[in-house]
C-alpha cells in the first residue's frame, strides 16, 4: 500500500470517529471504554459493541440504591415480627415436646416390662381354681376338704403313709411350722411327735408356760419327703397354698418357723438362719419370728439359749408373763 493510500485510510478512520463522537458525544479512544458495561449485569457475554455502551452506561446507578424511607420501615416490620416468631415457635415446641416424649414413652415403658413378670411361680394351671377353693374357705375343717387325698405333688407317690395335716387349737395366738414330716409323723399323722417333737413341746410348755394344746403346729409341706431329704421347690410350691389357707383360717397372732426351710419359705429369702433367727419378719400380714429347728436343736444342745431368747421376744410381743427359765 502506498504512502498516500494509507494517508487516507487514517483519514477515514479518523472522520468516522468524530462522526461517531458527534452523534454519541463520547471520544472513543481507550480501549478502556469497552470494559464498563462489562461491570453490569445482564448481557456480560456479549461484546462490547457501541450500541451496548450507551445504555447500560446510565440506567444501573439509578434503581440499585434504594434509599426511601419507606424502605425502613418495611424491613424493620419483618425483623420485628418474622425472628420474633420462629424462633419463639422453635424454642417452645420442637425441643419441647421432642424431649417430654422420650422421657414419658422409654422409662415408662421399660420398667414396666422388666418389674411385673419377674415374681410369677412355676404355677400348675389348675392353681387359679384351687386359689379361688382355697380363698372361700374360713376354717380349717374347709381347708382339709379341698386338700383331700393330695396328690398334687410328686411326695405322694414317694412313700408317704397318710398326709400330715396340722394339730392344735383353731384359734391358736401362735403358730408353729415346720418343714415336713418325719416318719414317726409319717406313721402317726401328726406333726412333730418324734424325738424333735418332744423337745418342741418341752419349749413351748416349759419354756413359754402354754399347753401344746394351746397353739397350732404344722408343716411347709404335709407329706414326709423319701430319706427325710428336704422339700424340693417344686413341692413346696404346691402345698404352701395349704398352709397359707390354714394360717388365713387360724388367724394367729405370731407365727414362728422352725429352721431354715420353713424361714426361707414363708420369707422368701434364702439368708442363713443363723443371720435370720431372733429377727421378726411378716408372712402376709402376720408377724414371723424364725428360729432354729428342734432336731438341730437336739445336736447342738447350746443353741437352746438362742431359741429361748426367741420365744421371749414373741412372749413379750403378745404380753404374756415371762415364765423363769427355758426347756430343758
Ligand atoms: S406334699 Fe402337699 S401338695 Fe404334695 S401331695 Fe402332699 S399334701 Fe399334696
Amino acid at each position: 500500500m502506498s504512502t498516500e493510500e494509507q494517508l487516507r485510510r487514517v483519514v477515514r478512520q479518523i472522520r468516522t470517529e468524530l462522526e461517531w463522537a458527534a452523534r454519541t458525544g463520547i471520544v472513543v479512544e481507550s480501549p478502556k471504554v469497552p470494559e464498563a458495561p462489562a461491570r453490569t449485569e445482564g448481557a456480560p457475554s456479549q461484546p462490547p459493541t457501541p450500541a451496548s455502551l450507551n445504555p447500560p452506561a446510565r440506567p444501573p446507578q439509578v434503581p440499585p440504591t434504594p434509599e426511601p424511607p419507606t424502605s425502613a420501615v418495611v424491613p424493620q416490620a419483618n425483623l420485628q415480627s418474622a425472628p420474633a416468631v420462629v424462633p419463639q415457635a422453635n424454642l417452645q415446641s420442637a425441643p419441647a415436646v421432642a424431649p417430654q416424649a422420650n422421657l414419658q414413652s422409654a422409662p415408662a415403658v421399660a420398667p414396666q416390662a422388666t418389674l411385673q413378670p419377674g415374681p410369677t411361680p412355676p404355677a400348675p394351671a389348675r392353681l387359679p381354681v384351687l386359689a379361688e377353693q382355697l380363698a372361700a374357705c374360713t376354717t380349717l375343717e374347709g381347708v382339709r376338704e379341698v386338700l383331700g387325698d393330695c396328690t398334687r405333688c410328686k411326695l405322694a407317690k414317694q412313700g408317704r403313709q397318710q398326709i400330715v395335716y396340722g394339730v392344735g387349737a383353731a384359734n391358736a395366738e401362735i403358730m408353729f411350722i415346720g418343714e415336713g414330716p418325719g416318719a414317726e409323723e409319717d406313721r402317726r399323722g401328726e406333726p412333730f411327735v418324734g424325738a424333735a417333737g418332744e423337745l418342741l413341746t418341752s419349749i413351748i410348755e416349759n419354756g413359754m408356760g402354754i399347753r401344746r394344746g394351746e397353739v397350732y403346729i404344722a408343716n411347709v409341706v404335709k407329706c414326709r419327703p423319701p430319706q427325710n431329704r428336704d422339700p424340693e421347690p417344686d413341692e413346696v410350691a404346691a402345698c404352701e397354698p395349704f398352709l397359707a389357707a390354714q394360717i388365713r383360717a387360724i388367724k394367729p397372732k405370731v407365727l414362728i418357723t422352725l429352721g431354715k426351710h420353713a424361714a426361707h419359705t414363708l420369707l422368701g429369702v434364702q439368708t442363713p438362719i443363723t443371720r435370720m433367727r431372733g429377727k421378726w419378719g411378716e408372712y402376709q400380714g402376720t408377724p414371723l419370728m424364725p428360729t432354729f429347728h428342734p432336731a438341730y436343736l437336739l445336736r447342738n444342745p447350746a443353741e437352746k439359749r438362742a431359741v429361748w431368747e426367741d420365744v421371749k421376744e414373741v412372749l413379750r410381743f403378745l404380753g404374756r408373763p415371762l415364765p423363769g427359765r427355758g426347756a430343758k
